[in-house]
């Protein structure tokens, strides 16, 4: 068996890894890439057939695991995707919202290439008849369920703790010398994450391929964030501002909403405003609902977020109800994508609560480098914004222990748990952040660890 690193390797986006052997080939996620160039990367041939491709495998619903699904089908896959069925629903939400955001940006460049003289047509990377057309390719999986693809493959999803539906993959191979099993983390979740089950760990493979987001850093205690995020609510109504919470509207959104309604019932914050100004936020809310099943115990009593008592949830799903959110001064958490700053309507919110001292921005997610959002975290003093320079004047929390990605420390458990010591692969993290961690995982656990770079290729 030969795999092939085809994305996110030395980089956070783009999750792609090819398998190829015992008379199959085999994708494991088709991401996107986000931030710096990831358009002109997106719109790179693939490196393989698409055509020739029978299965893909896919890990979770995030776009850098999931955008190039459509593109994928066009240019000729006729195999079948194979996930769970919560990822399932969510990632055709989420396609149609990513085709619809490309379809509306190409108009707006061909208009402003007319606008110019230039006249230059520019086309979506692609649109939601693409994305119709891709669906019929899903088959709706089980965790902890083994199926044979044929040829002496196995594979499995188990819970990944990262959002909704969300899965490491285990894959048995026949290898030299016997069958051999490799293990693809997904994205790993943290322990203690609301509303989703905490990462299930996997005890014996021959090769492990690890993201490492936070391969060099440690969060805050969950407590602690809580308590953070309190203070910052409260200090900024004191002061006559808003709160504005960037956030991807499937996952981070519906861990914000189980915070607020749990400090609610606890007593700590109270009449809550809370504006979730993003229509795909509310039909990813709505799969949640829907998926009780995924929940752990404690998110089936509390996750009940349209009935909360003291906390009133608008969902704006047009843009003239979106627009009303500007009027409004103070007293207000505004929720709104995208979780990176890079489109979306909080962009919109930015223009009128950026440049305000009494307001705050609360990142509770991982910044890609070269977004708008990395730059404010990293404390940049103005930005352009929608074709206005803004000021950064309101006040920029970043709140990891929100995170729904595991720190070092959880990452080593998770790779820790393997008892016959495997090859690790690290992947999808920045180059240095990856290279950090490979010695760490090698200094701490004992294991032979390497940071492959994009295009590599080994034998299994
Ligand atoms: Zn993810």
């Amino acid at each position: 068996m030969k795999i092939r690193f085809l994305g996110a390797a030395r980089t956070v986006t783009g999750s792609c890894y090819h398998l190829i052997g015992n008379g199959l080939q085999i994708l494991v996620d088709c991401g996107m890439y986000q931030g710096k160039n990831g358009d002109e990367i997106n719109r790179m041939p693939f490196p393989f057939d698409p055509g020739k491709i029978d299965y893909l495998l896919l890990t979770h619903a995030h776009l850098d695991h999931s955008g190039l699904i459509p593109k994928l089908v066009t240019e000729g896959f006729q195999g079948r995707i194979l996930t769970t069925t919560a990822t399932a629903d969510l990632v055709e939400i989420m396609l149609y919202d990513s085709a619809h955001i490309q379809e509306k940006d190409a108009e707006w460049l061909t208009k402003k290439s007319f606008r110019s003289g230039k006249d230059e047509i520019f086309e979506p990377l692609y649109t939601s008849e693409d994305v119709t057309a891709s669906l019929p390719s899903f088959d709706r999986k089980s965790y902890r369920v083994i199926e044979s693809l044929g040829d002496g493959i196995r594979y499995r999803f188990v819970d990944a703790g990262h959002i909704l539906g969300s899965g490491s993959l285990e894959i048995w191979f026949q290898g030299v010398g016997g069958e051999k099993k490799i293990v693809f983390s997904g994205d790993v979740g943290k322990n203690e994450n609301p509303i989703i089950n905490d990462p299930e760990h996997v005890i014996d493979a021959d090769y492990v391929v690890v993201e490492s987001t936070y391969g060099n850093r440690l969060h805050k205690g969950m407590e602690e964030s809580i308590n953070e995020m309190v203070d910052a609510i409260k200090t900024t109504f004191k002061k006559g501002g808003n709160v504005l919470f960037p956030a991807f509207a499937v996952g981070r959104t519906q861990d914000i909403l189980y915070f607020l309604n749990k400090l609610i019932k606890e007593g700590r914050l109270r009449d809550l405003d809370v504006y979730i100004d993003s229509p795909l936020a509310d039909k990813a809310t709505q799969i949640y609902i829907a998926h009780p099943e995924f929940f752990d115990a404690e998110a089936v009593n509390l996750f009940k977020v349209k009935s909360s008592e003291g906390m009133k949830i608008h969902f704006t799903t047009t843009v003239e109800e979106s627009q009303k959110i500007n009027k409004i001064k103070s007293g207000a958490i505004i929720i709104a994508g995208s979780g990176m700053c890079e489109g979306g309507r909080i962009r919109h919110h930015f223009k009128h609560n950026l440049w305000r001292p009494e307001c705050s921005i609360i990142f509770t997610g991982f910044q890609v480098r070269g977004t708008l959002g990395r730059l404010i975290v990293d404390g940049i003093r103005s930005v352009r914004v929608l074709g206005e320079e803004i000021a950064v004047r309101a006040r920029v929390y970043t709140i990891g222990g929100f995170s729904a990605h595991a720190d070092q420390k959880e990452l080593l458990e998770w790779l820790g748990s393997f008892k016959n010591k495997p090859e690790v692969f690290i992947v999808h993290g920045e180059e240095s952040v990856s290279l950090e961690f490979e010695k760490i995982v090698e200094e701490n656990l004992n294991l032979k660890a390497l940071v492959p770079t994009k295009g590599e290729e080994f034998e299994l």
